[in-house]
């Protein structure tokens, strides 16, 4: 198909970004998307409830100030018809569309050595020859359809919440069963329980949920968003998470009794996922954790009328916070309906799908739908699918065979001028992704723009470099209490996946300035190299 300086794959919020970043530069830019539009998450998940957990004017780009005035969120946390509409108007808007193949999956890219180009191959038989690759192939793109015995045999519809129908899903008058209760399950539960005759909430582990405390926006509170919205990026790009707010500035365990009751208090109202953030020591010691599972459980137990059900509804095998908090909507009050059954997998596990629903330990559930709100082959799952290519023959996922391997979470050793948005080692899926993808993005365009005054072919991660990297990553890891979950950040819900935290836990804003000084000090840790033939290069 040809020659371009930039291969970008993925066409979500950081792959559009990145074409629109690159092209600006001058670069000829090719994305390629499996999808047949744009949107990437929220091209693929739009199952009843699915909505933002971080709140809309934040998790939204800053790169163009116009765009952040004239687009109008109709609420907190829009829902996914709303931010795909978004991102539809972004990809019109800058010109990007055109710049995509779409419905089209990259299946390999392999380095050339002696060129330091890659070629990149599609199911549809491209053939694309680039000098930069850009992955920006999603942390919860890859669906996780887990391996129970009889899945297939299941006559009724099955759905996977990532990949739902675009036609949407009719439950009124049927008996469905969803397994799962992270973020997919719980922001679906209470809108399936509407319609459904019955539903059965197949339940392995319990989770923490904060009530979402949504909110719609009037003009009068969208102007004052937009007026202090500098400030509110300038504290967002600071941050822990990627948004404009702090943690208490004390220990949990300073404080007093009241003090800390009305912090959480506060968090609770503000809503969500940031809960796990009120104090800063809440995930870092079990004492700490403890007030603040001590806090939810009660509220759950607020909630939930039957003593019972809300038992198993109070996780007890993870510190909270450690897996991600959910932000929901009517959730615990959803198991009050009549309509509704959870049904604890732990007490009695699933033994089979069956033709007509589940078998477990102790019951049969007949069954119309199924729904699985089983998460996905996180942070690596997009890349390990496709052959990735480098120095000696030597691929990404053997590479990584050990758990990912990166510098900064950009670069990789062997893999030179091939970059991953987002990625593990970078703050990734623990801070505001749209933030981060512009950060990464931003990041790549300087990278570029140094090889090109410097008259380099490439850049690479030095392995020195990269092996400390992994060690510091580890090391934050291993302060705290998040090794202590069986969490997908772990790799933990893939069998056979390395167990090892794969985001980067040092926080937002401090990763910023690690990523800024290490640019400003030349790209320190990198590699730089020319390209044995030189040949058609790129940049003229
Ligand atoms: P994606 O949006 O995942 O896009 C990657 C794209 O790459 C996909 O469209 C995929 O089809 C494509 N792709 C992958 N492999 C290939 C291939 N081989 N060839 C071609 N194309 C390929 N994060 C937050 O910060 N806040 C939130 O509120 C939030 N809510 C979420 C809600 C849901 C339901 C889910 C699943 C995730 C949520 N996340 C949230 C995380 C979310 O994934 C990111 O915020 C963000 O949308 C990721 O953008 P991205 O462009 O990096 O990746
Ligand atoms: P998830 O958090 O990985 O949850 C998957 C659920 O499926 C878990 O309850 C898991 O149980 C269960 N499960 C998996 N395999 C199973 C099996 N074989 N048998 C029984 N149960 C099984 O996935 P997710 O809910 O899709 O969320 C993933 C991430 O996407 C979130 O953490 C979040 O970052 C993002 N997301 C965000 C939002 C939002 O609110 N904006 C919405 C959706 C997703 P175990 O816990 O026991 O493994």
């Amino acid at each position: 198909m040809g020659d371009v300086d930039a291969v970008v794959v993925g066409a979500g919020f950081a792959g559009l970004y990145a074409v629109h970043k690159l092209r600006s530069l001058g670069l000829t830019v090719q994305g390629v998307e499996a999808a047949g539009g744009v949107g990437g998450t929220w091209f693929w998940n739009r199952y009843p409830g699915a909505r933002c957990d971080v709140e809309s004017v934040d998790y939204s780009y800053s790169f163009s100030r116009e765009l952040e005035q004239e687009w109008d969120w109709s609420e907190k946390y829009a829902t996914q018809p709303e931010i795909l509409a978004y991102i539809n108007h972004v990809a019109d808007r800058f010109d990007l569309r055109d710049r995509f193949l779409f419905g089209t999956r990259v299946t390999s890219a392999e380095l050339d050595e002696e060129s330091l180009r890659w070629e990149v191959r599609t199911d549809r038989g491209d053939v694309l020859s680039a000098r930069y690759c850009i992955f920006a192939t999603g942390a919860l793109s890859t669906a996780n359809m887990p391996n129970i015995a009889g899945r297939e045999s299941f006559t009724g519809d099955t759905h996977h919440t990532g990949q739902w129908p675009h036609e949407g899903v009719d439950f009124t008058g049927r008996r469905v069963g969803i397994i799962g209760t992270g973020s997919s399950g719980i922001q679906s539960i209470p809108l399936i329980a509407e319609q459904a005759e019955h539903l059965y909430v197949f339940q392995r582990s319990a989770n923490y949920s904060v009530p979402a405390g949504n909110q719609t926006w009037d003009d009068e509170m969208r102007r004052a968003i937009k007026a202090g919205y500098d400030e509110r990026r300038r504290l967002s790009r600071e941050s822990g998470g990627g948004s404009p707010y702090n943690a208490h500035p004390k220990s949990a365990l300073e404080v007093s009794d009241e003090e800390r009751r009305e912090a959480y208090e506060t968090r609770w109202k503000l809503g969500g996922v940031l809960f796990a953030k009120t104090f800063p020591d809440q995930t870092k010691t079990e004492a700490a954790n403890a007030t603040a599972r001590q806090f939810a459980e009660e509220k759950i137990r607020l909630l939930v009328d039957d003593p019972a059900v809300a038992d198993k509804l109070i996780p007890n095998d993870h510190p909270i916070g450690t897996k991600r908090i959910v932000t929901d909507t009517h959730y615990f009050e959803t198991y009050n309906r009549p309509n509704v059954t959870l049904v604890d997998l732990k007490a009695a596990p699933i033994e089979a799908i069956t033709p007509s629903g589940i078998t477990t330990a102790d019951a049969d559930y007949a069954l119309d739908t199924l729904v699985f709100a089983t998460g996905f082959d996180a942070m690596t799952g997009a890349l390990d699918r496709m052959r990735i290519v480098g120095r000696g023959g030597v691929s990404l996922s053997e590479y990584w065979s050990e758990g990912p391997k990166t510098y900064l979470g950009l670069g990789v050793p062997g893999f030179p001028n091939l970059f991953v948005v987002t990625g593990p080692g970078s703050p990734s899926v623990l801070a505001n992704m749209v933030l981060g993808a512009e950060q990464h993005v931003d990041w790549i365009a300087d990278c570029i723009e140094h090889l090109w005054e410097k008259d380099h072919d490439a850049i690479e991660a030095s392995v020195p470099a990269t092996e400390q990297w992994v060690e510091h990553c580890r090391e934050l890891a291993a302060q705290t209490l998040f090794p202590l979950a069986n969490s997908w950040y772990m790799g933990a819900n893939i069998p056979g996946k390395p167990r090892v935290f794969m985001p980067y836990l040092g926080g937002f804003g401090a990763y910023g300035r690690i990523c800024a000084d290490v640019a400003e000090e030349g790209f320190r840790g990198f590699e730089f190299s020319r390209s044995r033939t030189r040949l058609a290069d790129p940049v003229g």
